[in-house]
């Protein structure tokens, strides 16, 4: 079997996009490559995580989004669908985490009144939030309430300056970004233990995430020195060549430059800790799948 170290796209819609993604891409054995550096058998080991996607409506529309987000989207889960999710909560008592995501999760109309039900269950919830959306009208309400349910803010900021994080992002995402952690700092998050704020990194154009301890300690200095904003973690994250960055990686012609690069990067601990062995994720109109990348794959 030959298979591409990332999954092989299968986003090709023409012949020429299909010659594009395959020709000159550095094919290996994924399953050999598992192998070689002890990472087999790659394995589920059960599941503690309910990641739920509801929906991809998003006040932005960044130049990266792998689920191709923005305002004009019409699919947001239903109330029928997130009812179902509860029922799974009620008979997995094992599942500990409900991880929201989007789009921006807090634009879907259901969305309060689920973490309200998941916290009632005693679930850990997190809220994937890209923090313009917390002084976006009407939701300037939602960092209090995040606070009072102690939902975990895992939001995204991909770069401690403006220029590059506009430039992902949107113009102005960044000192609205800013402004948001402030609120968020000032209700205790990042500070109280109880109140978790950790952010992700995600490298602009084709380069992979660097070394994750030595960016934290870059983002904490320069974000705390020049907008006393402070967070618990960072996660530096690659792109996933799907979505919007792969439309970006093929127009651009740098799609086999990106594939050859992700080869040469392969990471075994990496490897060891993908998301897809302790976590199942359902999408907006309830299908289930392994990691929301599966997903986005699927829909196109
Ligand atoms: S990356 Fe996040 S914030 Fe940006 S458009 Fe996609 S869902 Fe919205």
């Amino acid at each position: 079997m030959k298979t591409l170290l990332a999954v092989k796209n299968p986003l090709a819609e023409t012949a020429e996009q299909l010659r594009i993604l395959e020709e000159g891409v550095a094919w290996v054995r994924f399953d050999a490559m598992l192998k070689e550096n002890r990472v087999e058998p790659l394995r589920a080991t059960g599941i503690e995580t309910l990641q739920v996607n509801v929906g991809k409506l998003c006040n932005q529309t960044c130049g990266h989004c792998h689920v191709d987000a923005g305002p004009d989207r019409k699919e947001v889960m239903t109330r029928e669908v997130f009812e179902q999710c509860l029922r799974v909560l009620d008979e997995a008592p094992e599942i500990k985490t409900v991880d929201i995501t989007g789009g921006a999760p807090e634009l879907n109309p259901h969305f309060c009144w689920f973490v309200e039900e998941c916290a009632a269950r005693g679930r850990h919830v997190m809220d994937r939030c890209n923090l313009t959306i917390l002084l976006t009208r009407p939701h300037e309400h939602l960092a209090e309430f995040l606070a009072k349910h102690s939902v975990e803010i895992v939001a995204s900021l991909p770069c401690y300056t403006a220029k590059a994080t506009d430039e992902q992002r949107g113009e102005g995402v960044f000192e609205k970004s800013i402004k948001a952690l402030k609120v968020l700092n000032s209700l205790g998050y990042g500070r109280d233990e109880r109140l978790k704020l950790n952010l992700v990194y995600n490298p602009i154009g084709t380069a992979v995430a660097p070394d994750q301890q030595q960016t934290q300690a870059e983002f904490k200095a320069i974000l705390g020195r020049e907008h006393g904003v402070v967070f618990n973690e960072l996660y530096c994250i690659t792109n996933m060549p799907i979505g919007r960055f792969l439309d970006f990686l093929v127009a651009s012609g740098k799609y086999e430059e990106y594939m050859t690069t992700l080869v040469k990067a392969f990471n075994p601990s990496a490897a060891h800790g993908v998301m897809c062995r302790t976590q199942i994720s359902v999408d907006w109109q309830g299908y289930l799948y392994d990691c929301d990348f599966s997903y986005v794959i699927r829909e196109r």
